[in-house]
């Protein structure tokens, strides 16, 4: 009940697409028919939790935030929101998007834009008895500067970082659970590709999509990974090795930790503050023992255009299956098969999701496949061997910025095109998609004007303890 009065409260922040109500109601009655026997209990038992809405969830709308899928409801459930059942999770709701996850703001959704709670008028109602929260508040009155809560899992940063559900699932092609979880000081965890299921993600980039994690520490993000993770027969990319689920001790020793900075992750756009963040934070792992060095991933600077065609390409195929016949939205006006697609696909999707599809189909032309496609895969792979001789130089960790400011405001980030806007937001986790590595924002402090300013860890595949480990050592 608590957690359904919170996401009402927080309406104005427009961080859910659909509150279950109904299910969150059965899902705690039966929750609450267990409490009288512990043995019964499940890890997550009665706890609220949101995913975001491009996850298949049984009997509930699951629209990616597109006209497209406004009315799909589909038959099955996704295994991570199976699997958070399982051990007796409480769903709230589905939240906000980019349209098909397709942006780093939470601006693009058919159901309108996400706000960060930070320097939100539902944030003021909430801190309007702090003096330091007024006296910030005061300098922000304008009520178009608010700021964005990132993306493209937006919804699912806002939905935690309100306190209306204690964990959301988002997604993470290349930067989409990291950089929400930044801009609104989260912890976000992109656990390695393959580690979790991505059975009942609707696709955005198969070779790169992974289940994220969000949360407002590092040991709820543990404790919800535990119960993620793991092989699953309905998705042959998830390795099939059993999960060893882990805690993580109170009491941390870093002195073993080799810490690797990469030089290249210093851009032209980062920010004074944020800089000021990664030096101190720098400092302080050094002063607890750990060793640190700079490093070198001399590819980088070519991730995002390496990204772009990628993405574009993989978009132009996923979004194929959208024609009107099967399911989803269908337009009323058509006279012939043809131009029931045309009609049906020109309707259902948002401006973005076109541009794509059409840059997409450009870039998988027979005469345009080598030049492009083939070339950027190349190119993934001198990404990812950057990482490889990092790791193999005896570094076991990376710390980067994870954005390159604190949270923009509304009318500066519409200010750039879609492209432009990723190719700042996404620089910084990008590269970890690329290698399929884990990668986690760890957020720091909060910036001269209030906002939250995070850092990012990344490790080699399959480390998430000793990654984690840092990152709560480190919060
Ligand atoms: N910003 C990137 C894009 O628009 C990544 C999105 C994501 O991780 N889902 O494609």
């Amino acid at each position: 009940k608590a957690a359904i009065k919170v996401t009402s409260i927080i309406k104005p922040l427009n961080a859910y697409i659909t509150i279950t109500n109904e299910t969150a109601k059965k899902h705690a009655e039966s929750s609450d028919s267990r409490q009288k026997d512990c043995s019964l209990l499940g890890k997550l038992d009665g706890v609220p939790i949101a995913i975001k809405d491009n996850y298949c969830t049984r009997n509930h709308p699951t629209t990616c935030a597109s006209k497209m899928l406004s009315s799909f409801i589909p038959t099955y459930d996704a295994t991570v929101y199976q699997n958070l059942k399982n051990v007796g999770a409480v769903l709230i709701g589905k939240t906000n998007l980019d349209e098909f996850a397709m942006g780093s703001g939470t601006i693009d959704s058919y159901y309108g834009p996400t706000k960060n709670l930070w320097n939100s008028d539902v944030f003021k109602k909430f801190y309007s008895c702090n003096s330091q929260a007024k006296e910030h508040i005061q300098q922000n009155t304008d009520a178009h500067s608010w700021h964005i809560a990132g993306g493209s899992s937006g919804g699912s940063a806002v939905a935690v970082a309100t306190g209306s559900c204690y964990a959301a699932i988002g997604s993470d092609t290349g930067g989409s659970t990291r950089n929400p979880a930044s801009y609104c000081g989260l912890v976000g965890l992109k656990p390695t590709y393959g580690l979790v299921s991505r059975y009942g993600l609707i696709p955005l980039v198969n070779s790169m999509d992974v289940p994220g994690i969000l949360t407002r520490n590092i040991d709820d993000a543990v404790l919800i990974l535990n119960n993620v993770a793991g092989p699953d027969g309905f998705d042959s990319t998830c390795f099939q090795k059993e999960y060893v689920p882990f805690d993580i001790p109170d009491t941390i020793d870093i002195s073993n930790f080799r810490i690797g900075i990469p030089k290249e992750y210093k851009e032209k756009h980062l920010s004074p503050e944020v800089q000021e963040c990664w030096d101190e934070v720098s400092q302080y792992l050094r002063e607890g023992g750990a060793s640190l060095s700079t490093v070198s991933l001399p590819h980088t600077n070519y991730s995002i255009m390496c990204y772009t065609v990628l993405n574009r390409c993989d978009v132009a195929s996923n979004l194929a299956c959208y024609d009107g016949m099967e399911y989803g939205h269908r337009s009323d006006e058509w006279s012939s098969v043809h131009n029931l697609y045309r009609k049906t696909r020109s309707e259902g999707f948002g401006k973005i999701v076109k541009e794509r599809i059409l840059v997409g189909n450009y870039f998988l032309l027979e005469e345009n496949y080598e030049e492009y496609y083939v070339k950027a895969m190349k190119i993934r792979r001198l990404i990812s061997d950057d990482f490889n001789t990092v790791w193999n130089n005896n570094i076991d960790l990376l710390l980067t910025p994870t954005t390159l400011t604190g949270a923009p405001k509304y009318n500066d980030f519409i200010s750039m095109d879609n492209q432009a806007q990723c190719s700042v937001q996404d620089y910084c986790t990008q590269p970890a998609n690329m290698a399929g590595i884990p990668a986690v924002n760890v957020p720091i402090k909060l910036s001269k004007n209030g906002l939250p300013l995070s850092l990012q860890l990344m490790g080699p595949p399959l480390k998430e303890r000793e990654l984690l480990t840092v990152a709560k050592w480190i919060e």
